[in-house]
């Protein structure tokens, strides 16, 4: 069987605490990343091609990232913003018990939420019996360079884009200019790590996106 070069895991379908579904990205993702021959291009850099070479990608549906996204190269996980609507709001207190982070305050009969604590997860949304919560916007949230082993990392966050689309982009990008640029020997996670510290170096910014 043709070896892919890439590993993709996921969180659970369908969950109904997702803030976005991805089914549908991975599978253009699989597609696309299959087009570009990794494991042919791995094969020049690694002899023989082991598990820990290849690039890993996770999808999470909503910001609890129970597919652990964080420790992968490539993070990708839903959010959608909570939009209050011109709804009265019944003071019933269901998105204030909901909010895992705290972030909702009710005053008396109208809701106040402190963005920065927020984290996008849309609890608040699927529990509101009036409408007064929406969902609002819907998109994914990136992060890069994580990994497990001798020296483990969380990814660090990398933006945040609207559409499949563009998760494809940054993906195919990223692994394509590793392919052409990354020494022999060298894995994805130590080229990402070496292209941010030259950024970093440059821009003295301790948090910046090493593809930008
Ligand atoms: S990450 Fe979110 S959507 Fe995915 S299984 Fe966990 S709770 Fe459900
Ligand atoms: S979206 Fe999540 S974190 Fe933000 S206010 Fe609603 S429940 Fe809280
Ligand atoms: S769940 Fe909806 S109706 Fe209830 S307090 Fe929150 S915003 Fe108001």
């Amino acid at each position: 069987m043709k070896q892919l070069g890439f590993q993709i895991e996921h969180c659970r379908s369908n969950c109904p605490k997702s803030a976005r579904q991805w089914n549908a990205l991975l599978e253009t993702l699989t597609t696309n990343l299959s087009n570009l021959n990794i494991n042919e291009a791995l094969e020049t850099k690694f002899n023989p091609v082991l598990h820990h070479h290849l690039p890993k990608i996770c999808l999470a549906g909503c910001p609890n990232g129970c597919s652990h996204p964080d420790i992968k190269d490539f993070s990708i996980s839903g959010y959608v913003t909570p939009l209050i609507t011109e709804v009265p709001c019944s003071g019933c207190d269901a998105c204030v018990r909901y909010c895992l982070e705290k972030a909702i305050t009710l005053d008396p009969m109208k809701i106040i939420i402190d963005n920065a604590r927020c984290l996008s997860c849309g609890n608040c949304t699927s529990v509101c019996p009036t409408g007064t919560l929406a969902r609002g916007e819907s998109g994914w949230n990136l992060r890069i360079g994580g990994r497990v082993g001798r020296h483990p990392r969380f990814a660090t966050f990398a933006g945040q884009v609207l559409t499949d689309k563009e998760v494809v982009a940054w993906i195919y990008e990223t692994i394509l200019d590793y392919l052409n640029n990354g020494q022999p020997q060298e894995r994805l996670t130590h080229y990402i790590e070496r292209k941010n510290s030259v950024l970093e170096s440059r821009t003295s910014c301790s948090l910046v996106n090493p593809l930008t």
